[in-house]
């Protein structure tokens, strides 16, 4: 099969629900993949925040094969080992001291919103989001993403989920009522923008949470598992969550999401009450106990914000020699994204086609932002060179606009 048959044969027979690059992805190593024709790509987007450590990591390769060729799927009503040791893992770590453990991110999120409507009781359901955030496509995750192009044609959706202007403190509160439960919102808006909330107004929200009994649900997604330099985003933002939901990097690959939560509120679920078929499957387990401790190993995550510094310099020279298409830079140790300037969003998408072109994988984020998500053991010399291609693209994009 040629690589444009493989195309062809796809767009026949595939829901058109993504825009794809026009290649087909044969083999990836570390932050390299591969295509059908031998084509060689720098990957900056990691399969959006799931590769952190590159791909095909011998710890994570090995991992799986061994559990694959012992236990692959047996159903929740037995307990395993790998499930036990990665909930162990998860809990030592972080504020938590109970998992449940789902298959993707939007599942974990609906395990978040169930979880905190439980704990609410009768009549205390809903849920305050933000605005520019975005929490999954299933339907509930969906009201609760706080875009309106996510919304369309879907209505009407789950009632119970409101949104919040971002950054504005005062009209959040106003929105509390008796029913509220819980707000959810990411520390650091990844589809969004690459939107960080400051400290200050996440340190306002979780006052307002204490003040009016409310539970504080981090979706960390995206910006979860070391992606910021600490294992979790919360960590270095002083506003700690009662529920934590995680999914992209946990199995580095493989479908894994997670569940966290305090005792007390954890303690809202009995059996019955939630499950999973494949949550917490024996493999995808493996593979997220190998990633999570690749991740907790020495000097890791220290690497993570010394590279992000890195990247975040090289992407603020960028923003300095082509102000009139770049406007700046933000946010957290890998997770990095160049603001391009209103006049230039237009040309968002065909950056990144150009970027792709000469061999480097980006994304247009919140259209607002040109993304970075490279695998967290990306080096200096692979910053160097995306930076490079960068610089003549936007080269390219700048003579165009004069
Ligand atoms: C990707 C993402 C989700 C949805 O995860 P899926 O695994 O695609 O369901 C939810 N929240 C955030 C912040 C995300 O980035």
């Amino acid at each position: 099969m040629s690589m444009n048959d493989v195309i062809e044969r796809s767009n026949k027979v595939f829901m058109n629900t993504y825009s794809r690059f026009p290649t087909v992805i044969t083999e990836g190593t570390g932050c390299r993949l591969k295509d059908a024709e031998g084509k060689e790509y720098l990957d900056f987007l990691a399969g959006i925040a799931v590769c952190s450590l590159g791909h095909c990591h011998p710890a994570i390769t090995e991992a799986v094969c061994k559990q694959a060729a012992r236990l692959v799927h047996v159903s929740n009503l037995f307990y395993t080992e790998p499930q036990t040791e990665l909930s162990e893992l998860l809990v030592t770590h972080s504020f938590a001291d109970k998992i449940f453990l789902s298959n993707s991110g939007a599942e974990a999120n609906e395990g978040a919103i169930k979880l905190a409507r439980k704990h609410g009781g009768e009549n205390r359901y809903e849920i305050i989001s933000l605005e520019g955030s975005f929490h999954g496509r299933t339907l509930a995750t969906v009201a609760a993403t706080g875009q309106k192009k996510f919304h369309e044609g879907f209505e009407p959706l789950p009632e119970g989920f409101v949104c919040a202007p971002f950054g504005d403190i005062a009209t959040l509160k106003s929105m509390i009522t008796q029913r509220t439960c819980a707000i959810l919102c990411e520390p650091l808006q990844g589809e969004g923008g690459v939107r960080p909330l400051e400290k200050g107004y996440l340190k306002a929200i979780r006052d307002l949470c204490d003040q009016h009994n409310l539970l504080l649900i981090f979706d960390e997604v995206q910006v979860g598992m070391g992606r910021t330099g600490t294992l979790f985003a919360y960590e270095q933002l002083g506003a700690v969550p009662d529920i934590l939901t995680l999914a992209k990097a946990l199995g580095n690959g493989f479908p894994i999401g997670a569940v966290l939560a305090k005792k007390e509120v954890a303690d809202a679920f009995g059996p019955g009450s939630h499950a999973s078929t494949f949550g917490g499957n024996p493999v995808a387990c493996a593979a997220a106990i190998a990633a999570v401790k690749t991740m907790l190993a020495d000097g890791f995550l220290e690497m993570v914000v010394a590279k992000g510094e890195y990247l975040f310099q090289k992407l603020l020279d960028l923003a300095e020699k082509y102000p009139e298409i770049a406007q700046g830079v933000r946010g957290v140790g890998l997770i990095q994204g160049l603001i391009l300037q209103p006049a230039a969003v237009q040309h968002g998408n065909a950056i990144v086609n150009r970027v792709f072109e000469k061999g480097v994988i980006l994304n247009f984020a919140g259209n607002t932002v040109l993304r970075c998500l490279p695998p967290l053991v990306v080096t200096l010399e692979d910053i160097d060179v995306f930076a490079a291609t960068l610089d003549e693209v936007l080269g390219e994009f700048s003579n165009k606009q004069e």
